[in-house]
């Protein structure tokens, strides 16, 4: 697998020594999502519409461009929602990436690449009847929350499932992970388990679904991450791990001729 970033690496570094454009004429071979999530940038992206079936921007001014696959698993987990239960509210969708990657700071450390999306939660009423998530409501362990305008909101664990089930099922791109709360979590796999769900499926939600160690609980919003697909590593993807084993292994790289690779990091 280093072996198979060598050549992409060379060329990353020519593009950055270089300060070329990017994609560049140097190193053409780098592009879509390029680099770690925390540290890399994104071409050839796509920018989800601003509202479709079950969904709709949270703000004008975040950044809503991702890689395509992406953009069409998030398309297609929303609409699956309004598909199961017809009298749903639109999901809110958080920040993905600017248009060309790099830096979104201060508030994220990654959505850098293309790979990355912040998503809100479906939530109800007390009452149990779906609403709009008024915004990063922080869902304790009992399943409720508080918005900042004093409303009390409800986890809606039956629609996240659906949402959730969605991109780990999905056959247009590979889940990395989903970062949420551990009592969210527990909530969700619960709820998977009481409908029957396949076990294989179960256990690959719960796999992908972690409250992260290193950053916020995420008992707020679930934050997705897609993984580079096998192609995608000769051309400066990196997954950034863990390389769970349902996820694409890097392609065998095709061998690039040493004067391809001097052209790369002298340049024209
Ligand atoms: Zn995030």
């Amino acid at each position: 697998m280093r072996r198979a970033l060598f050549g992409a690496g060379l060329g990353l570094l020519a593009v950055v020594a270089a300060g070329c454009s990017i994609p560049s004429a140097v190193a053409p071979q780098i592009r879509g999502s390029v680099g770690l999530p925390h540290s890399g940038f994104l071409t050839d992206s796509k920018e989800l519409p601003r509202k479709g079936k079950g969904y709709e921007w949270r703000r004008t001014q975040d950044h809503h461009y991702g890689l395509p696959r992406l953009v069409g698993m998030l398309e297609e987990a929303s609409a699956s929602v309004v598909v199961a239960r017809p009298n749903s509210q639109p999901v809110i969708m958080g920040e993905l990436s600017a248009k060309g990657g790099g830096a979104l700071m201060p508030t994220h450390r990654s959505h850098r690449t293309g790979r990355d999306v912040d998503v809100l939660f479906y939530v109800t009423s007390l009452e149990g009847a779906p609403i709009p998530n008024p915004d990063f409501v922080k869902i304790g362990p009992d399943g409720v929350g508080v918005s900042a305008a004093g409303r009390f909101v409800r986890f809606d664990t039956a629609r996240q499932w659906i949402f959730v089930k969605s991109l780990v099922e999905t056959k247009q791109a590979h889940v990395q992970w989903i970062f949420i709360s551990r009592v969210l979590e527990a909530l969700l796999v619960e709820h998977a388990i009481a409908l029957g769900e396949p076990s294989a499926l179960v256990q690959k939600a719960q796999t992908v679904m972690q409250q992260p160690g290193d950053s916020l609980p995420h008992d707020d919003h679930i934050h997705v991450r897609i993984a580079c697909e096998a192609d995608e590593y000769a051309r400066g993807c990196d997954g950034g791990g863990p390389q769970w084993g349902w996820l694409p292994k890097p392609a065998p790289r095709v061998a690039v001729p040493a004067s391809e690779l001097v052209a790369t990091l002298v340049g024209p």
